[in-house]
């Protein structure tokens, strides 16, 4: 019989971060492996040991800078290197994005988070998103950035800013991470995530899938998340969204039960992370969203839009979440 060399703990053993057991790739390929039903049940077992199974933590994303990004990411819209649709924006106002801000809160998100297409920032874009950080701060929203690659003190900056999650991707298994990159490596991730913990700064770190990888490719992204020490605050768990112009639009549709399998396989190896399931939702019918949940996905990104693609709206996902009993995680700051 295969063992799973599970080191789950009851609840009142559990420390913030505990150091997690290392995961071997083939370990977590096992998991992948397990008859379907025996997976997601497996999974809402770890889910209600840690969390309470009916909260959701809600985002709302919005892109304060988009498009003309120097970067080659295959799956990525905002790329100038490719011949996409999408049209390049200078940094939005500040007064546009509290206004973005004071709405997402209004409607119940708990987290703001601002994305910004660039390789990595210059001082000067250190300072202008620091100040719009403290202006979405003193709203009593959690604040998160992505920003790309740090430099040293950086992170230092966006913290005394009042940032609290930086998002940093590992995107897909480190051994196929240049297929798919070309302009960055694994190690950079790996790099600015050490700075952003060294900061004191939460971790959102998360992945693609349907890139044409293989299952144990998916197995080596998911090992990759659940080996990082501590294991991220938040791993968001992207389906791809094949935008026209980019080198996978043309990628192979992945089977619904495998991405419900990789938020499964998530769940069991960071029991005590909050899974998003994030982009690719308006592909998702309601019942493949609900068994996403049932597999212990416990966030979602919140509002009409992601970065630059289409997420379902904030009224259809409460209507969901009215219908499954769902009730989204307030956010109590504790100094505003
Ligand atoms: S994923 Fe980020 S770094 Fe890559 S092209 Fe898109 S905006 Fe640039």
């Amino acid at each position: 019989m295969t063992t799973y060399n599970l080191r789950l703990k009851a609840k009142s053993e559990l420390t913030p971060h505990p150091t997690a057991q290392y995961w071997r790739k083939c370990q977590v390929e096992e998991l992948f492996a397990m008859p379907f039903m025996e997976l997601v049940f497996k999974a809402a077992q770890v889910h209600r040991e840690n969390f309470d199974p009916q909260a959701i933590q809600l985002s709302t994303l919005l892109s304060i800078k988009t498009g003309g990004c120097p970067e080659e990411c295959e799956y990525c819209p905002q790329s100038a290197r490719y011949d996409t649709s999408l049209e390049k924006q200078v940094m939005m106002d500040v007064e546009e994005i509290i206004e973005k801000a004071k709405i997402a809160k209004a409607r119940g998100a708990s987290r703001f988070c601002m994305g910004a297409a660039w390789r990595g920032p210059k001082p000067k874009d250190i300072k202008a998103v620091s100040n719009i950080i403290s202006e979405v701060k003193s709203l009593g929203l959690e604040t998160c950035g992505t920003f790309g690659l740090l430099e040293e003190g950086m992170a230092e900056d966006l913290k005394k800013a009042g940032l609290d999650y930086y998002n940093h991707n590992l995107d897909t298994d480190p051994e196929r991470y240049n297929k798919i990159v070309h302009t960055r490596n694994h190690d950079d991730r790996m790099d600015t995530l050490g700075k952003v913990r060294h900061a004191g700064l939460k971790v959102c770190c998360g992945g693609i899938v349907g890139m044409n990888e293989t299952r144990s490719e998916r197995a080596g992204l998911i090992a990759s998340l659940a080996n990082l020490d501590p294991q991220p605050e938040s791993v968001p768990i992207n389906q791809l969204i094949k935008v026209e112009g980019t080198p996978l639009e043309n990628a192979e549709d992945l089977d619904w039960t495998e991405f419900v399998r990789t938020i499964a396989v998530a769940r069991i190896t960071m029991p005590k992370s909050y899974v998003r399931l994030s982009a690719g939702r308006t592909a998702m019918p309601e019942a493949m969203q609900t068994l996403c949940f049932m597999a212990g996905a416990n966030s979602i990104f919140y509002g009409e839009k992601l970065l630059t693609t289409c997420n379902p709206g904030e009224d259809s996902d409460r209507l969901l979440m009215d219908k499954l009993d769902l009730y989204p995680l307030s956010y109590e700051p504790s100094e505003v």
